[in-house]
């Protein structure tokens, strides 16, 4: 087995007795991680599933996930991790989509699996708790013999999708080892790493950046069911956390907290912050207190790690998304795919041993997301004369106003240092003269009161005119994925309309 599934039994072999899991109040050493998984592969494979089935697990963050991974990889079958927060209706058409033949899923998520249809092809369902125990428990402890080769599909992972249909991409053994493998290159990850797991594992970069590293590299990943801030400064503190991944709201909820400026932060040696842009106010709240930011940009269909801005240039290139991972190529390219000049924005492909070969039944979106090789992102950006990369935004979300390319990030960025605001996000609205102009939806700091006009105001001098919104919008929250992107589309619809 040259894939993921091998991972437990090779720690198992070098360090069989340090811990790798802490849920809860039970913790797992790589020795019982390995005999979990490796009982765990059999019962599945007891049930019928085979090289090439898929396997979907639906439920919050808890070993069994883990588990389930590693079982699928040692059974050369396709992880597909669900993402807690679908409809059941969601659920079903990524099921159906994946063809997938077993459901491992936890007891939150029991009601919504009892109504689910029952024309998928699931033959197999698995409930976190007595019954997956049981099933552990009744089933042998020796090696699977099993091939498993680094090309073979090791997950399909759905994109959030922000815009249209979830695609899955299918991420293969070898593009996530290659991606642990930037991410231990790239950091000063080190074997007495404990890891702080409060981001979902179903996305790519809870999973990709943050918890198969620390496990490659025989660290410990405390996993926690779900982000919450109050509790965030009690983990920290209880298991001296030294690496955290958060995307920037997760970033920004722990520093808006009264137990920010009193709170035992020494423990923290590696922040990775990315998955949406950050707010250069929120690098700022963190320097202050000597907490550096290493930023990550990347995507799922790159498993995701694609640039990453290292300790050493952090601060020095602060707001820039680094450089290409070490084991990864990036360019910013015209629409003719030439490499834009120095400050020229254009968009970000990249290619290298961490992008999919592909999404999941879709010959024709594949073809279309990759060009010449490299794939397509879709974001916007431009690279400095040291060749750092600043990502713009995404290029959907551009406004053309008068002609000119608006791109509401550089607004938003704006908008969030002003003290009473929370959130925003801005989005083009039709207009006569400009054709469309920049409109601010912001969310206030509880408390506060926000006069439109003084918001406006504040812009004035450090945006063009042309980028400064014409309307402010006041919002009490804002539609976001669970990994914590904008749902532009959703804003559009709900404040995009004219008659505000
Ligand atoms: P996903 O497909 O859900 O993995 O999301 C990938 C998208 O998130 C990228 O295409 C970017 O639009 C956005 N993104 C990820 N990291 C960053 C970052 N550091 N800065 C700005 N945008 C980011
Ligand atoms: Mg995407």
């Amino acid at each position: 087995n040259e894939g993921l599934g091998s991972w437990p039994a090779r720690r198992a072999r070098k360090t069989p007795h340090r811990t790798a899991l802490i849920h809860g109040g039970t913790s797992l050493t790589y020795a019982r991680l390995y005999e979990r998984t490796t009982r765990l592969a059999h019962a599945l494979r007891a049930r019928g599933v085979r090289r090439g089935d898929r396997i979907a697990y639906l439920g919050p963050n808890h070993p069994a996930y883990l588990e389930t991974l590693f079982a699928a990889g040692t059974l050369g079958a396709v992880f597909v991790p669900l993402n807690t927060r679908l409809a059941g209706p969601e659920i079903a058409f990524q099921l159906a989509d994946s063809g997938a033949k077993a459901l491992v899923y936890g007891p939150s998520h029991a009601g919504l699996v009892a109504g689910l249809p029952g024309d998928t092809d699931v033959r197999t369902y698995i409930e976190v708790g007595a019954e997956y125990e049981e099933a552990v428990a009744a089933a042998p402890y020796e090696p699977v013999d099993q091939t498993v080769l680094p090309d073979d599909t090791c997950i399909i992972m759905y994109t959030s999708g922000t815009t249209g249909r979830p695609k899955g991409a299918m991420l293969t053994h070898g593009n996530l080892t290659w991606n642990a493998v930037n991410v231990l290159v790239d950091t000063d990850l080190i074997a007495d790493e404990r890891a702080l797991v409060s981001a979902p594992l179903f996305h790519t970069a809870g999973l990709n950046m943050l918890t198969l590293p620390v496990l490659l590299k025989g660290g410990t990943c405390v996993l926690v069911e779900a982000f919450d801030p109050e509790a965030t400064f009690d983990l920290i503190e209880e298991h001296r956390i030294t690496f955290m991944f958060g995307v920037p709201t997760m970033f920004e909820q722990v520093a808006r907290h009264p137990r920010w400026p009193s709170a035992d932060l020494s423990s923290l040696r590696i922040l990775t912050c990315g998955g949406s842009p950050v707010p250069s106010p929120l690098i700022a709240a963190y320097q202050e207190r000597g907490l550096t930011f290493l930023q990550g940009y990347g995507m799922t269909e790159a498993s995701p790690g694609t640039l990453f801005l290292d300790a050493e240039h952090a601060v020095g290139k602060a707001g820039s998304a680094g450089v290409p991972h070490f084991f990864s190529d990036v360019r910013v390219v015209r629409p003719d795919l030439t490499p834009v000049d120095v400050d020229e924005t254009g968009e970000v492909v990249v290619r290298g041993p961490h992008v999919m070969p592909g999404y999941w039944g879709l010959p024709e979106e594949t073809a279309a997301s990759f060009a010449d090789g490299w794939f397509r992102s879709g974001d916007a950006a431009r690279v400095d004369e040291d060749g750092y990369v600043f990502i713009v935004d995404r290029i959907k979300d551009m406004i053309i106003s008068g002609g000119e390319n608006v791109y509401p990030a550089e607004i938003e960025d704006q908008l969030l240092a002003h003290p009473d605001i929370v959130e925003c996000a801005v989005i083009g609205v039709p207009d006569d003269k400009w054709g469309e102009v920049p409109r601010a939806v912001v969310v206030p700091r509880e408390g506060a009161s926000i006069d439109p006009d003084e918001v406006l105001a504040s812009l004035a001098g450090r945006l063009a005119k042309y980028k400064i919104p014409k309307s402010v919008v006041l919002a009490d929250e804002l539609p976001r994925t669970a990994s914590g992107k904008l749902l532009k589309s959703r804003v559009r619809k709900r404040y995009g309309i004219n008659s505000q």
